[in-house]
C-alpha cells in the first residue's frame, strides 16, 4: 500500500466520520470536539454503531476502553461485540453507553489509597477529542476508545483527566491574554507537542540471557566495552539492515494508527535510536507516544529484537530520554510562541515569554518532579543529559531582547542573526538564524517551541504536559488578572513584562549546563536542584503546588497526596527488584563463576609447579590473589544488600522506605557491582556467564 492510503487507515477520524455519519450527528460530535458539551445518548448510539461497522471491516472482534492508570503504561480490557444469540443469531452491538462510559473494576491499579480494593469502581469514559483507531496483535484486532480512568467519588486514577483539565484551564486563561491584544475571535487556544523518543535497540538472545534486563530493563552490571561512543560515528550514521527493517515495520504500523512518526536517525550510544512525529494537540501526542512505545515493543519482538525504553540500559554511555515540543497554537492558527521578525515590538510575544519565565521559575521544583522515574535517576547528570536544576535557554536574540529589557525596561531593538539591529532593518529575518543551539539546557527554546528536555524515555509525556499546561495558565492568569483592569494597556503592559523578566531572569541559562561551575551557579542563583526522584516527590504537595492545582481544578489535595504515594511506592517497589535481581546474579551467575575461574588458577599453578617447579607463575598468582580480593568484595557487598534489603520490609511508611532505599540500596547496588565489573575484565570470556556490553552494544 502507498503511504496516503495507508497513513491513518487504522483510525476512526474526522474523515471517516464524515464520510459514515450522519450530517446531523456528525456535526453534533465535530462540535463537542472543538468547543466541548455533552454528546446526546442517541448520537452516542448512532456513533458507536459506526464505528463498531468500520472496526469490524478492519477485522476488529474487540473493543477496550484504552487509558493511562498511574503505572506509567496504557491498559486495556478487551471485551467482545458479541451479545446473546437471538434465536440462534449471532448479534455484534457496541451501544453509545458503552463507547461512552465503562466500569473495568480494574481495582489493582495503584491509587495511593484513593480508594481501598473493596471500593473498587473505577470508571472509564470516553475522550472524544483522541481519535479511536483499530490496533492489530496477535491477540486479534482490537478497537481502542481512548479514555480517561476515574474513581467512584470522581478522582482521577490515571495521567490524562490531569491533562485534559490542564489544557482546559491554559486554554481559558490564554484566551483571556489574547482577547486583551484585541483577538477575540480567538476561542480556544490549545498546546502543540511534539514528542520525540528514544530507545535502544539490541538482539534478543542476548537479552534473554541476561535476568538484570528481563526484570529491569537495564543492565545492573557491566564492564564498559573497549568503545563507546566517543568516536561519535553512532550518531547519525548508515542506519544497518536489521535495525533498517525493524524501522521500516515500526513506521507502517505507525502510520495506519495515524502517528506521524517522520524522523528516523541513530542517536549517540551504539545501539540508541531516535523516533520523531510530526507535532500535534497535547492530549494526542501524548497517546500517540504511548502507542509509540508499545508498538515499538512489539514490533522488534517480531524482528527477534528487544527494544529497551530504559532511561540508562548502560552505564557509561548517553542514557535515552523525550524532548517534548511544547508550543501554543490558536484556534485561527497563530502558534503563540513565534517570535515573528520584529520580537522586539511583538508585545504579545514579550508578555508570553515574560509569563512562561515566571512560570518555569515559580515552579522549577515541579517541572523536575514530571521527570522523575526511577530510570531517569541514573539518566539526568550523567553522559550528555539536562542535569537535574531546571533553567530556561533562549539562544542570542531573546536572550538580549530579556537583557535589555530587565537593564532599561524597554527593547530598543533585537539581534537578527550576526548584526544589532535598533529597529530601522528592512532585511527579511530567518527565524532559525536568530536561535542558536543548546543541546545542554533542559527548557530550550528552539525557533518557535520550548523543547522540555528532562522525560525519560520510558514515562508518560502527560505529566509533564500537565504541569507545563498549569503553571504557565497560572501566569497568564496572573497577567490578565492585572491587564484586564489596567486604564493604560501599552504602559501597563510594558511594566509586566519587565516586572516578570527582572523577577524570573535568574531561570535564564545560555551557558553548558553540563558543567560543574553551572551547579555551583545555580546554588548560588538559588534554584532548585533535586538530585533524585526521591528528592523530587515532595514538589508534587507543597502549599505552593496545592494552591496553584486546586486553583485550576486540575489536581485536588487528596489527588497530589495519592500520587506522592504511588511515586514513593513505585520508587521502592523497583528499587527492591533491581536489588533483588543484583543479588540473584550476583549469589547464582557471578560468584560461582569466578571461583570456578579461581579454581582453575589454582589448578594451573600447581600443575605448573609440579610440571616445572622453575616456571614463573606469578602472573596466575597476581590474577588468582586479585580475583580471590575482589571475590570477597563482591561477598561482602552482597552480603550489606541483602541485609538492607531485609530492612526495607520491616518498614511500613512509603516515604521512608523511599528514603530508605534511596540513601542505603541505591549505594549499596554500586558497592556489589564494582568488583564484580572488575572481575568481568580478569575472567575468561569464555566463562562469564552472561553477554557483556561489547556482545549487547556492538553485535546487533
Ligand atoms: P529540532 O531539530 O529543533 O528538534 P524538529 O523540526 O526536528 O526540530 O522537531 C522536533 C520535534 O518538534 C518534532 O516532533 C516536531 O514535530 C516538533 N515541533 C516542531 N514544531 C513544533 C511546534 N510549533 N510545536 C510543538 N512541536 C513542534
Ligand atoms: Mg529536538
Amino acid at each position: 500500500m502507498r503511504i496516503p492510503e495507508l497513513f491513518g487507515s487504522n483510525v476512526f477520524n474526522e474523515s471517516v466520520m464524515r464520510e459514515r455519519l450522519p450530517e446531523k450527528e456528525f456535526g453534533e460530535v465535530m462540535q463537542v470536539i472543538r468547543s466541548g458539551g455533552q454528546l446526546s445518548m442517541q448520537t452516542a448510539d448512532v456513533v458507536a454503531e459506526a464505528m463498531m461497522n468500520w472496526a469490524l471491516e478492519k477485522g476488529a472482534t474487540h473493543y477496550t476502553h484504552w487509558f493511562q492508570p498511574l503505572n506509567g503504561i496504557t491498559a486495556e480490557k478487551h471485551d467482545s461485540f458479541l451479545t446473546y444469540p437471538k434465536e440462534g443469531k449471532t448479534i455484534l452491538r457496541l451501544t453509545g453507553k458503552q463507547l461512552i462510559m465503562g466500569e473495568p473494576d480494574a481495582s489493582s491499579f495503584p491509587t495511593g489509597g484513593l480508594r481501598s480494593t473493596h471500593y473498587a469502581r473505577g470508571y472509564t469514559a470516553w475522550d472524544i477529542t483522541s481519535p479511536a483507531f483499530v490496533k492489530e496483535m496477535t491477540a486479534g484486532t482490537i478497537l481502542c476508545i481512548p479514555t480517561v480512568f476515574v474513581s467512584y467519588t470522581g478522582e482521577a486514577l490515571d495521567n490524562k483527566t490531569p491533562l485534559l483539565r490542564s489544557m482546559q484551564a491554559l486554554s481559558a486563561q490564554a484566551v483571556r491574554i489574547l482577547h486583551l491584544f484585541g483577538k477575540t475571535d480567538v476561542q480556544k487556544v490549545e498546546p502543540s507537542v511534539g514528542a520525540e523518543q528514544e530507545y535502544f535497540i539490541i538482539d534478543k538472545e542476548k537479552y534473554l540471557k541476561r535476568r538484570d534486563l528481563i526484570y529491569s530493563g537495564r543492565t545492573l552490571f557491566g564492564a564498559r566495552a573497549p568503545k563507546g561512543q566517543e568516536l561519535e560515528d553512532q550518531y547519525f550514521g548508515v542506519i544497518r539492515d536489521r535495525i533498517g527493517s525493524f524501522m521500516h515495520d515500526l513506521n507502517i504500523e505507525l502510520w495506519k494508527m495515524g502517528i506521524t512518526a517522520t524522523t528516523q536517525h541513530n542517536e549517540v550510544a551504539p545501539a540508541q535510536h531516535e523516533l520523531a512525529p510530526i507535532y500535534s494537540p497535547c492530549n494526542v501526542a501524548v497517546d500517540q507516544n504511548q502507542l509509540t512505545m508499545e508498538t515499538m515493543k512489539r514490533v522488534a519482538t517480531r524482528h527477534n529484537l528487544v527494544c529497551l525504553l530504559h532511561e540508562k540500559p548502560f552505564d557509561g554511555v548517553n542514557g535515552s530520554g523525550k524532548h517534548n515540543n511544547w508550543s501554543l497554537a490558536t484556534d485561527q492558527g497563530e502558534n503563540l510562541l513565534d517570535p515573528g521578525k520584529t520580537p522586539d515590538r511583538n508585545l504579545q510575544f514579550l508578555l508570553i515569554l515574560s509569563c512562561i519565565m515566571a512560570a518555569i521559575d515559580r515552579h522549577a521544583d515541579l517541572l523536575r518532579e514530571t521527570a522523575a522515574n526511577v530510570g531517569n535517576d541514573h539518566r539526568l547528570g550523567a553522559d550528555e543529559a539536562p542535569p537535574a536544576i531546571v533553567s530556561i535557554f533562549l539562544g542570542d536574540q531573546l536572550d538580549d531582547l530579556v537583557s535589555q529589557i530587565c537593564s532599561s525596561g524597554v527593547a530598543a531593538g533585537c539581534l537578527h542573526g550576526e548584526t544589532l539591529d535598533f529597529g530601522v532593518s528592512t532585511l527579511p529575518v530567518l527565524s532559525k538564524d536568530a536561535t542558536d543551539r543548546n543541546r545542554t539546557s533542559p527548557f530550550a527554546f528552539t525557533g518557535n517551541k520550548f523543547e522540555f528536555r528532562m522525560v525519560g524515555s520510558s514515562d508518560s509525556v502527560a505529566g509533564a504536559n500537565t504541569v507545563l499546561n498549569t503553571i504557565i495558565a497560572e501566569a497568564f492568569c496572573d497577567a490578565a488578572d492585572i491587564l484586564e483592569q489596567s486604564p493604560d494597556f501599552e504602559h501597563d503592559v510594558r511594566e509586566l513584562i519587565a516586572k516578570n523578566m527582572i523577577e524570573h531572569q535568574r531561570i535564564i541559562f545560555n551557558g553548558n549546563s553540563y558543567s560543574e561551575e553551572w551547579v555551583r551557579e545555580a546554588a548560588r542563583r538559588g534554584l532548585p536542584n533535586l538530585r533524585t526522584m526521591v528528592d523530587a516527590i515532595p514538589a508534587l504537595t507543597t502549599e505552593k503546588a496545592v494552591r496553584l492545582f486546586e486553583k485550576f481544578g486540575i489536581f485536588t489535595k487528596n489527588e497530589l497526596e495519592s500520587r506522592s504515594e504511588i511515586l514513593y511506592e513505585t520508587f521502592t517497589k523497583v528499587t527492591a527488584i533491581e536489588a533483588h535481581t543484583m543479588s540473584h546474579m550476583a549469589g547464582k551467575h557471578y560468584i560461582p563463576t569466578v571461583i570456578h575461574f579461581i579454581t582453575r588458577m589454582a589448578d594451573s599453578i600447581c600443575k605448573t609447579t609440579e610440571a616445572c617447579p622453575e616456571a614463573d607463575v606469578s602472573v596466575q598468582k597476581e590474577l588468582l590473589m586479585e580475583a580471590s580480593r575482589l571475590l570477597a568484595d563482591a561477598k561482602a557487598a552482597l552480603r550489606t544488600l541483602d541485609d538492607d534489603c531485609e530492612k526495607l520490609n520491616t518498614m511500613d511508611d512509603p516515604k521512608q522506605i523511599a528514603l530508605f532505599g534511596n540513601e542505603h540500596i541505591i549505594p549499596d547496588m554500586k558497592a556489589l557491582r564494582a568488583p564484580i565489573d572488575r572481575l568481568e575484565l580478569i575472567v575468561d570470556k569464555d566463562l562469564w556467564p552472561v553477554p557483556t556490553y561489547g556482545d549487547l552494544m556492538f553485535e546487533v
